[in-house]
């Protein structure tokens, strides 16, 4: 008798390998290609993705092991998934169980299955309906908005709660304190119920512009289609998005729309929510807890969120009819995933709207370089929005302070001051924008030239003169500030230039009757403190604001008409060829905050080098100006988007090591005449966190080349690996 062959499950598990690994699996069927499955692997047992189903091992001379345990808990990844698992594997040279660690959900990667998933549900009990609403102090806003939301509806989930307010969640402890509500726990349900939600708000009527761009998107013929939508900040991209979303929304669809920032989902999801109370929006970011982010990602897989708003991560999302994908401020590097997979999701995207063969629009008001190539080239499809959406909003002007003539105080010139003190009086609000968190950057002795430095990095320690600490930025060393210089013994230590802290330090001098609110990474450490922050903000309680990028985008201040930029220089000259292109596109949306009032917006700039043709740009607020000069600069010099780049980096406790592994690395390289390989070098940050860092550049005119180079290159450098280095491929890097 003969048996029938026995079934071979290929299972893709986490481990730096790039292949995937035999396992007999004799009840297996095509409907489990997509499960985790649990295997033993040396003396592990590890979570795997089956990939694959075989008759015939690949090495038949290997005693196969057994799979330990198919998972049923939640639906298998769908094949759209684990194709595109298979091409970041691809084109990131990235071991394929290691792409899909990455991607699913923190809970689905554990060695357990998940158990059922429930929600906590807030109950309005006899004492909470007896108590009114407006009987709560007048102050505690959100308590009223919660119990008039409770009476309303008489109990409510735990994601119901977290959208009427992002401090509601707090206020509901104390409702369960007070004994007004009962908590109990429940299954979770497919889609939220909205009806804590206020009622739809009335779209806007498009004005041409915005009309013109609708109609182009509608009229895209079906199938893949890649959109750049160019606007100024506030010309209404967002608006438009919102229309396109209403018409797949019409038709069954699903939407995706990635946003760079944690910090700015909540405030546009209750926009997109306000707009669509019927539509169950969930929201995929790092914020969330792993419950959250497990149920959010499996209601978008069954199809029971209609939109899904996320970050970088979100891209990978299964959702079963997807028909729409929007980037919104698609130039954001954080869109690029710097360690691990290093995979930038606003790519992948395009790949991803390529495969489910739909149209994908990017949004930026400073579009990346790479994308506004793409859309001058005819790759992508440029749509403009010239105009400023609400009619009477003029854009600010900008004036350069000349440094060279106007003398500082503590990082102020005079003009600065005083047109804070005028925005004071009239009632206006004002930003000041500074790249630095902190007090100052550097700790000098001025008796013997001592820096206080990081012994980790090659960097300078940051001065945190609230905390009384010196900290490292780079590798989160931190150390108590110095009595006294510990190479001379001086105890007149000196801190050198400006940070978030010096600058609200100063301030508080020199206009006492300012309320100022710093706004950076240290102050809105707290899960919350953001958005908390923002309604000060908005509740005119704020004069002046301080703050870092966290401040260049998204939030709308309408009274604020005054934006102050300080230390911008550092970015005009740079060794990255990309610091230019940076610091013009956060200075355009920096200085957009002072356009969206209706009174005409002010945008000063402290400078040294006035004259530089990026503040030309910034002044006529041209973007298309610079990025054409960028882009000239750029085909001369053969850089990106006219080259594609590759970096291997390494780094080791020597840098003589990292250097070594990388020269002999270009020894194994066999590049042929369309391959340009550069010289191993140190990074521009040499030491970072103890260790030393190399980088060695690989260049091609053309992807295809360069690709099938480092797909001969790479498993070479896999067989050769030195013990005491660790190394990493960057594929499109986008930091020098
Ligand atoms: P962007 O996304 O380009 O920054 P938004 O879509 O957020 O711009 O629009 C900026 C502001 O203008 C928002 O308050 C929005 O509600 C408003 N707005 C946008 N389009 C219109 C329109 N056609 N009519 C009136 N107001 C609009
Ligand atoms: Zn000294
Ligand atoms: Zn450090």
């Amino acid at each position: 008798m003969h048996s029938a062959p026995e079934k071979i499950a290929q299972i893709a598990v986490d481990v730096p390998l790039s292949r995937h690994f035999d396992y007999l699996a004799p009840g297996i069927d095509q409907a489990d290609i997509g499960r985790r499955a649990l295997a033993p692997f040396g003396r592990r047992l590890v979570v795997g993705v089956i990939v694959g189903i075989a008759h015939e091992p690949a090495d038949p001379s290997f005693q196969l092991k057994r799979v330990k345990e198919i998972f049923y808990d939640v639906p298998p990844l769908p094949p759209a998934v684990l194709k595109l698992a298979r091409f970041c594997s691809e084109y990131y040279h990235y071991p394929l169980g290691q792409v899909l660690a990455t991607l699913l959900p923190v809970r689905l990667r554990r060695t357990q299955p998940v158990g059922a998933l429930t929600e906590a549900r807030y109950v309005l009990t006899q004492a909470g309906r007896d108590t009114a609403a407006d009987a709560l102090p007048k102050r505690a806003l959100v308590k009223q908005k919660l119990l008039a939301a409770l009476h309303a509806a008489g109990s409510l989930t735990h994601s119901e709660i977290t959208r009427l307010s992002p401090s509601a969640s707090k206020a509901v402890q104390a409702f369960a304190t007070a004994g007004w509500v009962s908590i109990t726990q429940e299954p979770l349900t497919a889609a939220p119920r909205n009806h804590a939600l206020p009622a739809s708000l009335d779209a806007p009527t498009l004005n041409a512009e915005q009309q013109q761009a609708l109609d182009a998107l509608r009229a895209a013929p079906t199938g893949f289609s890649a959109w750049l939508l160019h606007g100024v900040t506030g010309s209404g991209k967002t608006e438009v998005y919102l229309h396109l979303i209403e018409d797949i929304l019409a038709r069954g669809g699903q939407i995706l729309v990635l946003v760079p920032e944690i910090n700015l989902t909540p405030q546009l999801e209750a926009r997109f929510q306000a707009r669509f109370p019927q539509t169950a929006i969930v929201s995929l970011h790092s914020n969330l807890n792993e419950g959250e982010r497990l149920k959010h990602w499996l209601m978008a897989q069954q199809g029971a969120a209609q939109i899904v708003l996320g970050t970088r991560l979100a891209v990978f999302t299964p959702m079963p009819a997807l028909q729409l994908i929007v980037v919104d401020e698609e130039h954001d590097g954080s869109f690029k995933q710097q360690d691990g997979m290093r995979y930038s999701a606003r790519d992948v995207a395009v790949f991803r709207a390529r495969e489910a063969a739909i149209p994908i629009l990017l949004g930026s008001a400073t579009p990346a370089l790479e994308s506004y190539h793409n859309a001058l080239n005819g790759r992508y499809r440029l749509l403009t929005l010239r105009a400023r959406a609400v009619t009477d909003a003029a854009p600010p002007a900008v004036r350069c302070i000349d440094l060279r003539r106007e003398a500082l105080m503590e990082g102020f010139s005079t003009p600065l001051i005083s047109a804070l003190k005028q925005r004071i009086k009239r009632g206006e609000q004002s930003l000041l924008f500074i790249n630095r968190r902190g007090f100052a950057p550097v700790l000098m002795c001025g008796d013997c030239g001592w820096l206080a430095g990081c012994t980790r990095c090659s960097s300078r320690l940051v001065v945190h003169l609230k905390e009384q600490r010196l900290r490292c930025h780079h590798c989160g060393h931190e150390e108590r500030l110095p009595r006294a210089c510990p190479s001379c013994g001086n105890v007149d230590l000196a801190p050198v230039g400006q940070g978030t802290q010096r600058l609200e330090a100063t301030l508080e001098k020199l206009i006492p009757e300012a309320r100022i609110l710093r706004v950076d990474r240290d102050s809105t450490r707290r899960k919350n403190s953001l958005p908390e922050m923002l309604e000060k903000v908005h509740a005119e309680e704020v004069d002046i604001l301080v703050g870092t990028q966290m401040l260049a985008k998204g939030h709308d201040f309408p009274k604020l008409t005054l934006v102050g930029i300080l230390n911008a220089d550092g970015g005009l000259y740079s060794a990255d060829f990309r610091a230019s292109e940076r610091l013009f596109a956060q200075l355009l949306q920096v200085a957009g905050r002072a356009g969206r009032a209706s009174s005409g917006g002010e945008v000063l700039i402290q400078t040294a080098f006035p004259e530089h043709p990026l503040f030309a740009a910034l002044k006529h607020g041209n973007y298309a100006e610079f990025a054409q000069t960028l882009l000239a600069e750029r085909e001369q010099a053969g850089l990106p988007p006219y080259a594609y780049q590759a970096m291997l980096r390494a780094e080791a406790s020597h840098l003589e090591a990292a250097l070594k592994f990388l020269r002999r690395a270009a020894a194994l390289a066999q590049p042929n005449a369309a391959i340009t390989l550069y010289d191993p070098v140190p990074a521009l940050m040499p030491r970072r966190a103890a260790m030393e860092r190399a980088q060695l550049l690989v260049e091609s005119h053309s992807r295809g080349a360069l690709q099938q180079f480092l797909n001969a290159w790479l498993p070479q450098l896999e067989n050769s690996t030195a013990r005491t280095v660790r190394w990493a491929l960057d594929v499109d890097p986008i930091d020098a």
